[in-house]
């Protein structure tokens, strides 16, 4: 007897996204680039940069173009392999805001209205760019057209995973299998780094003083001083507890994901910050020096996102493509 596999390839591509609403920090490089880096060699993975979610609130057209470049030659200078990730600079594959377009058929306004980012950010009021609202759609749009298999996602994503699943099942079960419906995966390490000043709110790019983020390309004297600086308690014991001790938790945290080991002292919070500024430090220092290198060259980089782009169109203009013929578009 003869046993034949007609099991479809199993698609891991994995598609993982940055906004370049900002400088990259620690919780991007532990929580998403890591991650992306480690898993290179076993899934086919994107690094997206996605520069149209930039502009869903006021922006400055510099800063996105800079944000943009310098987030490319940080996840280079970090260790993505463009040769096996490529990273792809959204608005350069046209793709994307077509299969928005065609998801917004499929999506409906109290859909877009329900997510929970856009309640936040339109809760402050004023004016409230349309684009806010269907950005969700957006990322539907980006998860959808790479027939992504797996999207690691942090808990903050989850509701816009769970969109892209509806519309992708709404679209194929209306017009015809057409989109591979997408699975959510919690990143091996699901590092979530808080900040060091304010240990309740995650850090972020775009949260905060910056007085609590550590951007991955700080000087070494300012990671120094937002580690000594790093919020605490009064209990003076150095152990995980989420609940009392939130910005020690962190801390360790930090040492751990870096370095693998526990604190070496259990007593000391000056003796943990050390620790951790260390591990930090040595953790940085190459990718500052390697990103040094890279932004002489800034061609070069433009040469990675250009090929980047190059080598994903084809599965884009496929899944546009399939789509455009299901919705009832003429070639
Ligand atoms: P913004 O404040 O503009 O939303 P951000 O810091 O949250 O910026 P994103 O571009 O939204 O960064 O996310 C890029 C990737 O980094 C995502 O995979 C996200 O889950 C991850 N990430 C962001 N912040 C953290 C954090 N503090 N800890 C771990 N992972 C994080
Ligand atoms: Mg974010």
């Amino acid at each position: 007897m003869t046993t034949t596999v007609t099991a479809a390839p199993t698609r891991t591509r994995r598609l993982s996204g940055f906004q370049p609403t900002g400088r990259l920090h620690l919780g991007n490089l532990l929580g998403a680039l890591r991650p992306l880096i480690a898993a290179q060699g076993a899934a086919e993975s994107i690094a997206l940069i996605a520069d149209l979610h930039a502009m869903t609130v006021e922006h400055h057209p510099a800063a996105v173009r800079a944000f943009a470049l310098e987030q490319a030659t940080v996840m280079l200078a970090a260790g993505v392999d463009p040769q096996r990730t490529p990273i792809v600079l959204q608005s350069q594959v046209r793709e994307h805001t077509e299969l928005h377009y065609l998801l917004e058929c499929v999506a409906t306004h109290g859909e877009a209205a329900r997510m929970i980012q856009f309640k936040e950010k339109s809760a402050a009021g004023g004016q409230v760019r349309l684009s806010l609202l269907t950005y969700p759609v957006l990322m539907a749009a980006d998860i959808l057209l790479y027939d992504a298999a797996q999207v690691p996602v942090g808990e903050d994503q989850n509701q816009h995973l769970e969109l892209a699943r509806t519309l992708a099942v709404r679209f194929n079960t209306k017009y015809g299998a057409t989109f591979t419906v997408p699975e959510g995966v919690r990143p091996d390490s699901a590092a979530r780094i808080m900040d060091l000043a304010d240990p309740s709110a995650k850090m972020g790019k775009s949260n905060g003083s910056g007085a609590g983020r550590i951007g991955l390309l700080d000087p070494p004297e300012v990671i120094r001083r937002t580690i000594a600086r790093a919020a605490t308690d009064t209990v003076g014991v150095v152990r995980r507890d989420r609940e009392r001790q939130p910005g020690v938790t962190n801390l360790i945290g930090i040492l751990t994901e870096i370095t693998g080991r526990e604190p070496s002292d259990r007593t000391s919070y000056a003796a943990l910050k050390r620790e951790v500024n260390d591990a930090v430090q040595d953790l940085l220092a190459p990718i500052r020096a390697r990103h040094a290198e890279l932004s002489a060259n800034p061609d070069l980089v433009r040469g990675v996102l250009a090929a980047g782009a190059e080598k994903v169109r084809p599965i884009a203009a496929a899944t546009v493509g399939r789509a455009r013929a299901a919705i009832g578009l003429l070639d």
